[in-house]
């Protein structure tokens, strides 16, 4: 399906170049918007739910859209759930998904490596979010689980045999993550034939008094002894793309993705040409999207959301 004429005429006069509020528009406006797309994905943390809690008529919205037809995905940087792990918890909060609605990096990290034909094994920093996608597309791996230094350095570099079998190494979020590991994903990679995957980029999670390294630092850390970069999988890498539009024919410009952090959700949907909606219910505000659209820099103006609002139930109205 194409879209007509008339939305997409409505659609370049209601974006503006500092994002378009939601509250600004007509309800008919609302509603030629939200005709103009038949994919929706979505970031689940501060966009949906926070932790274990729904936001206020997330669920309602949500399946509303599946009701309507729409084709709708969570799109999820997380990389310690499987697909399976992450039903169970929405349709626990009350979402009508199952599995074929689920992305997250774990399972696009299996997907990269069997559309490879990939048939050796993968040294894993990671938890089974990761490993349990793998077997589930029949790949070999090793490494989960905690391995720390025993004895003296000399002792760990000295006793470490490399698997001849290793030709990838996949880094996601390893609670357990060591000098040990470090040094073995290192001299996995130091042969240039070997895949190295990185599953996603996000610094850090933010708590009120504390700091919680994200993936994004472990796989900087390998990066870094490494000497050469990763394939990432996740938000905003284009990767996700490739996958919708081979695997669930998706057309980028009828796709919205909907999201609360513009580097990662907002930067996404511009990299893979889809319409782009911030809700205010995570990390980034209209404030912040005020000062992207003020900035010189075209980097930075790309994460300026086409529409902002408040939340994501915002929309229950219109649909
Ligand atoms: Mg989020």
């Amino acid at each position: 399906m194409n879209i007509g004429r008339a939305a997409s005429r409505l659609l370049s006069t209601m974006y503006r170049d500092s994002g378009t509020n939601l509250a600004s528009l007509s309800p008919a406006q609302i509603k030629t918007w939200l005709d103009s797309f038949d994919t929706v994905l979505t970031d689940c943390d501060g966009v949906i739910w926070v932790d274990n809690e729904p936001l206020s008529h997330a669920t309602d919205v949500i399946n509303k859209f599946i009701d309507n037809g729409k084709k709708l995905f969570f799109v999820t940087n997380n990389s310690t759930k499987t697909r399976p792990e992450f039903v169970t918890k929405a349709v626990n909060l009350g979402f009508n998904v199952g599995v074929d609605n689920i992305i997250s990096t774990a399972y696009l990290a299996a997907q990269y490596l069997k559309a490879k034909k990939f048939n050796k094994k993968v040294y894993v920093i990671g938890t089974t979010g990761i490993t349990r996608e793998l077997e589930a597309v029949g790949i070999e791996h090793i490494g989960v689980g905690p391995d720390n230094l025993q004895g003296t350095l000399v002792d760990a570099v000295h006793g470490f045999s490399p698997d001849p079998e290793v030709g990838a190494v996949i880094v996601g979020f390893d609670e357990h993550f060591s000098f040990v590991k470090m040094m073995k994903a290192a001299t996995y990679l130091n042969d240039p034939e070997v895949i190295f995957i990185g599953t996603n980029t996000d610094e850090r999670f933010p708590l009120p008094d504390r700091v919680i390294p994200g993936t994004g630092s472990i796989v900087n850390a390998v990066t870094t002894c490494t000497e050469r970069p990763p394939t990432v999988m996740g938000k905003p890498n284009k990767y996700i793309c490739d996958i919708l539009e081979q695997q669930y024919k998706v057309n980028p410009e009828r796709t919205l993705m909907i999201g609360d952090r513009c580097n990662t959700d907002i930067l996404l949907g511009k990299n893979c040409g889809f319409q782009t909606l911030l809700v205010e219910t995570g990390i980034h505000k209209a404030e912040d999207v005020a000062k992207f659209a003020q900035s010189d820099d075209p980097e930075t103006r790309k994460l300026v959301p086409d529409v902002y609002s408040g939340m994501l139930g915002d929309l229950l109205p219109y649909l």
